[in-house]
């Protein structure tokens, strides 16, 4: 039996074009508070976290990685994107959203990045003891780059098991490539008994309506838009089984931990 958790990790306030760029007018420059988040998955394998979320640093130093007025890490779709600000409170740490649900970092077995941004991978760095999976392609296109912050994941100590392609990461628990926001970025699919299968799409599809448009602006077009498509059709079409990553509607409507997805 798999249980799902959901928890945020911060927020981030972004102008609402940055998610949605068929947006007209006064629209794209409003401003959204979106969710940041991870998920644990408690399997009968082990602990297996999706994504670290944003280090606690930005709690006193809201533009502590890209500095003031800071480009937001998706600036290289080319997009203008206006300057995201990151929202973070000392329980928004990974480290104490864990605690609150009875789980150290030494407790978690497998951390599943879906990209190396620093909102996903803020705090790889808290979990030495664990396994990181991350696509081949993905590691190498990230490492060196400005807006893949190494101070986050390319860490020494860490152990990373780039994967190609599909892999299974657990029983019921399966990591597939879906690029287009980056090279390599990938979604984790969960078979849950209750549920039915799920999607945790990293930033393959920010908000449900990336998905319902098939739009979003991204890095690789082509790719993005053919991942989209995927996303879709692992959860057979049920777009309520896809958890879309910086989504302020969406997120108010899911479960939080404690409460779990069976
Ligand atoms: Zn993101």
């Amino acid at each position: 039996m798999i249980e799902l958790l959901l928890f945020r990790t911060g927020a981030v306030d972004i102008a609402r074009s940055a998610f949605a760029p068929w947006l007209d007018g006064a629209a794209r420059e409003e401003r959204v508070l979106a969710p940041v988040w991870s998920a644990l998955l408690r399997t009968p394998d082990g602990n297996i976290l999706f994504d670290t979320g944003l280090h606690p640093v930005h709690v006193v130093r809201p533009d502590a990685t890209f500095g003031p007025g800071g480009r937001g890490p998706r600036s290289a779709s080319g997009a203008s994107v206006s300057g995201l600000n990151v929202v973070m409170k000392d329980e928004d740490a990974v480290v104490a959203r864990l605690a609150a649900l009875g789980v150290r970092p030494d407790d978690v077995a497998i951390v599943v990045n879906s990209h190396l941004h620093f909102d996903h991978a803020g705090n790889n760095g808290a979990f030495p003891r664990a396994t990181f999976i991350a696509q081949a392609d993905h590691l190498a296109f990230a490492k060196g780059k400005p807006n893949f912050p190494g101070v986050y994941w390319d860490i020494p100590e860490l152990t990373y098991v780039p994967v190609a392609g599909r892999s299974k990461v657990a029983r019921g628990v399966e990591v597939v490539p879906t690029p287009g926001h980056a090279p390599g970025h990938q979604s984790l699919v969960v078979d849950l008994a209750e549920t039915g299968r799920v999607v945790l799409t990293g930033d393959a599809a920010f908000t449900r309506a990336n998905l319902e448009r098939g739009e979003i602006p991204a890095m690789d077009q082509v790719a993005a838009k053919e991942s989209l498509a995927l996303i879709r059709s692992l959860a057979n079409g049920d777009v309520s089984r896809i958890f879309t990553s910086h989504d302020a509607d969406a997120w108010a409507t899911w479960r939080h931990a404690p409460d779990a997805y069976r």
